[in-house]
């Protein structure tokens, strides 16, 4: 019996020893393709020499040091090169170390900056009804999974959920992405307005929906139309960009395909890449200046806040990412991986729908094609797909559930940067085998 407690208690899963490139080997000497690196985690592949090199560094010199009493140059650096890298006007960095821990210190930092501004009232925080926001009590409370809201509702503070931009399911036949986005902008804005304008604090959205919907895009208007609502009435914009962020999606930030930029920006994920837990939140000069020139700190912290080991990694990291020989890798492998896929599964019965940018792509399961119509929850397609595909050598993402009264099976694939044509379509032959095993 092992001592550990699993996510799924019960279920024997293979032990992991080592990892090169975009493979995991196990301790039976199995190799698996890591076609959704993890959890989208995985973005420069495993044991880059240039990483591991850095943390060594690092290590040799100093491993920790409070930030109560030091800064380091690797998190002086990492706050450096990251701003150098994002829109104005995101010129402030606070380093965490994971997601969850991102999202919490943003919520908490729009919550303080209209406390520093004199508008101690904004309190309400409106997010998407199909989200995923963290699973600590403030983001788990902000996002709209219900699967995973559902027992510990009694502990959540009220937030508030409106529609994501989700076409596939939501938009009308004849309407035009125009009309959709305006749609959605206009429940939005009524959300706001019942509210009390005043009293609302904060918009938080993923650019592109990861974990619980599979690679879902906002349609080309949407998100010009929610920074203008948001400018209107003074409400924050704060995008969740932990999973889809750094060069996940083709552009080093998913939001500059947008052509706006939040207020507050969240990521984690690929940005320490599966060497060291990191994450970071990304504020506008404005909400900085509220801290420093107001009250003169952030009331927030945790004891592994600017980790220097994570942040030299993440430093190594986004040093890589930022080559453009990555990003043009992203971009060319993701175009093959969509092409291979729609080749593959695009006349399948049971394939609805085939998304995403860049290296970050999701398949939509359904029972009827023409009638979007779902399988039946209890037959758990999205697991089985992952017990096949793992049977194949190949590390995928599926996940599933009811949103809206829709249940939804979908596969996520987020495989590293680095990943090469022949590992694409590997990749491609094993997920068809994997989901054809399934059904
Ligand atoms: N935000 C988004 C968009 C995510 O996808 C996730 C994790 O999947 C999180 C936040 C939480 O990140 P973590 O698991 O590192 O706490």
């Amino acid at each position: 019996m092992t001592r550990l407690l699993h996510r799924s208690i019960g279920q024997t899963l293979p032990r992991a020893a080592s990892a090169r490139g975009v493979y995991i080997t196990d301790t039976e000497g199995r190799q698996y393709l890591d076609g959704s690196g993890g959890a989208a985690v995985t973005s420069v592949g495993h044991a880059h020499p240039e990483v591991l090199a850095a943390m060594r560094a690092q290590i040799d010199n100093l491993c920790y040091a409070h930030t109560g009493f030091f800064t380091t140059d690797a998190a002086e650096e990492l706050a450096e090169k990251l701003v150098n890298l994002a829109p104005e006007p995101l010129n402030h960095v606070y380093l965490v170390s994971g997601g969850s821990e991102a999202v919490e210190a943003a919520l908490k930092m729009a919550r303080q900056y209209f406390v520093e501004v004199g508008q101690p009232q904004r309190r309400h925080i409106i997010a998407r009804r199909q989200s995923y926001h963290g699973n600590t009590i403030g983001a788990l409370a902000t996002g709209g999974n219900a699967m995973r809201r559902q027992q510990f509702q009694p502990l959540l503070p009220e937030t508030h959920h409106v529609s994501p931009c989700y076409a596939y399911r939501d938009k009308g036949n004849d309407e035009t992405p125009e009309a959709y986005a305006a749609r959605l902008a206009d429940e939005l804005e009524a959300k706001i307005r019942e509210l009390g304008p005043d009293s609302v604090m904060a918009f938080v959205a993923e650019p592109v929906v990861g974990a619980t919907l599979g690679a879902v895009a906002a349609e080309a208007d949407y998100f010009k139309r929610i920074r203008k609502l948001c400018d209107h009435y003074g409400v924050l914009l704060i995008l969740d960009e932990v999973m889809c962020g750094m060069g996940r999606t083709g552009t080093m930030f998913a939001c500059e395909q947008e052509g706006i930029t939040p207020d507050i920006l969240t990521i984690a994920k690929g940005l320490g890449g599966g060497y060291q837990p990191i994450g970071a939140v990304m504020l506008s000069s404005a909400i900085y200046e509220s801290f420093a020139n107001g009250s003169g700190l952030f009331q927030h912290g945790h004891t592994y806040l600017g980790h220097p080991v994570a942040a030299a990694a993440a430093n190594k990291v986004v040093e890589i990412i930022a080559r453009p020989e990555t990003l043009a890798n992203v971009n060319a492998m993701g175009e093959r991986l969509q092409n291979g896929l729609e080749a593959a599964l695009g006349a399948s019965p049971y394939v609805g729908d085939i998304r995403g940018r860049g290296l970050f792509r999701g398949i939509e399961l359904v029972a009827d094609r023409e009638h979007k119509t779902p399988f039946d929850p209890a037959r758990k397609i999205h697991a089985k797909v992952k017990r096949q595909a793992m049977a194949r050598g190949l590390i995928s993402y599926p996940m599933g559930g009811t949103i809206d009264g829709i249940y939804g099976d979908h596969i996520l694939l987020a495989p590293p940067y680095t990943i090469e044509p022949a590992e694409i379509d590997l990749l491609i032959e094993r997920i068809t085998q994997a989901i054809d095993a399934a059904i």
